[in-house]
């Protein structure tokens, strides 16, 4: 399979969900629609459900429903003491750098938060482009229209080129739906939403060389 590129969800993805980062990051966005949206706490988790099935993320589902200083609520929802949770990860970094392809983030968060995850990661330097929020905008993953403009930027034109490493059943749902070869990570074993599961990304060279790509 001639694949030439590879895109990597961010948060659970590259670090492991029992970082514990993720969870900080959901209970930074129930605060900021409390605090700065006057939503009852009560109605917030089946508020959030509600905005991830109907519009991909809260932050989506937000945007449609209320007046919002994007920037704001960005920065609010990822300010996290990151280097107290994620620590470089140089059996990653080695992976990345020796994998034949072109490496993307592809994260439904922004610019700002990749960077600084990359960086406690101690990963920098390994992927080409930072795929976010902004850069697909108005849409997000699981949004077939998120698919097209990160293949733009990639500038790949056939999604079948293209692989997806994803933490979320939804996103390798559209993703295949789009036409990538999609991995599910954190998962073992088949799985009805991907081409594969995959519980180490370590493991990826040898996935990928039993593809003959
Ligand atoms: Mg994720």
């Amino acid at each position: 399979m001639p694949f030439t590129t590879i895109f990597f969800d961010l948060d659970d993805t590259l670090y492991p969900n029992s970082s514990g980062v993720w969870k900080l990051i959901k209970e930074r966005m129930n605060l900021y629609m409390h605090q700065h949206l006057g939503i009852d706490w009560e109605e917030i988790p089946t508020l959030r459900e509600q905005y991830f099935h109907e519009y991909g993320t809260t932050l989506r589902g937000l945007q449609a429903h209320y007046h919002m200083d994007l920037d704001e609520y960005l920065s609010f929802v990822h300010d996290i003491p990151l280097h107290k949770y994620l620590q470089p990860d140089k059996a990653l970094q080695n992976m990345l750098q020796v994998l034949p392809l072109r490496k993307f983030i592809f994260t439904n968060a922004d610019e700002n938060h990749a960077r600084r995850v990359l960086a406690a990661l101690g990963l920098e330097n390994c992927f080409q482009t930072i795929v976010d929020i902004k850069a697909v905008d108005p849409y997000c993953k699981p949004m077939q229209a998120a698919f097209k403009i990160a293949l733009e930027i990639a500038g790949e034109p056939q999604p079948k080129n293209c692989i997806l490493v994803d933490d979320l059943a939804t996103n390798t749902r559209a993703g295949r739906e789009f036409g990538f070869y999609t991995i599910l990570f954190g998962q073992i074993g088949e799985h009805p939403d991907a081409n594969v599961s995959l519980s180490h990304l370590t493991d990826l060279p040898d996935l990928l060389q039993d593809l003959k790509y």
